[in-house]
């Protein structure tokens, strides 16, 4: 079992052996992240188990849980964010693989013999994580003011009726 996740996994060997590969990670070990978050602080835990369906399929399955810190959509101050994804991903290394592959597998396709646990980690990450990262309304400073200022425009029906008599 790699202690390092950077270095290469051989799915089809761990799946022969039923493995489960756990661990973490610091978020600023993932490149395509940089520039995403507010913040690169944190760990990401992470579990990839590894075994073949009863179709011969190799099939992982990828969890993974963490907190990140984005720049709130609506007021850009910092939101943090829990991630929580759970996947299947089922290899596929040809046309008729893919198309035999069960629905609810996420097509993966093995360019060589091992691949980088680190990579479809991140992979996977990327996908989980908000287009448009928010705060709660109710925790959002500028849905606050937002809403002050609705609630100021509100036209006021007394006040409009009153002007009329005026006239
Ligand atoms: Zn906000």
């Amino acid at each position: 079992m790699p202690s390092d996740p950077s270095q290469s996994i051989n799915p089809l060997r761990l799946a022969r052996s039923r493995e489960r590969i756990e661990g973490s990670l610091q978020i600023d070990s993932f490149e395509r992240l940089q520039g995403i978050l507010l913040e690169n602080e944190g760990e990401l835990k992470y579990s990839l188990s590894f075994d073949f369906d009863e179709s011969g399929t190799c099939v992982i399955e990828c969890i993974i849980d963490t907190q990140l810190i984005f720049e709130c959509q609506r007021c850009f101050k910092p939101v943090k964010v829990k991630i929580h994804s759970d996947s299947l991903l089922g290899v596929a290394n040809d046309k008729d693989e893919f198309e035999a592959l069960a629905k609810e597998y996420e097509p993966l396709q093995l360019l060589e013999e091992t691949i980088s646990a680190q990579e479809l980690i991140e992979d996977e990450l990327l996908l989980a994580i908000p287009i448009s990262p928010l705060h709660a309304e109710n925790e959002c400073i500028a849905k606050n003011v937002l809403d002050e200022i609705n609630a100021d425009a509100k036209p006021q029906p007394f006040a409009a009726l009153a002007a009329l008599k005026k006239k």
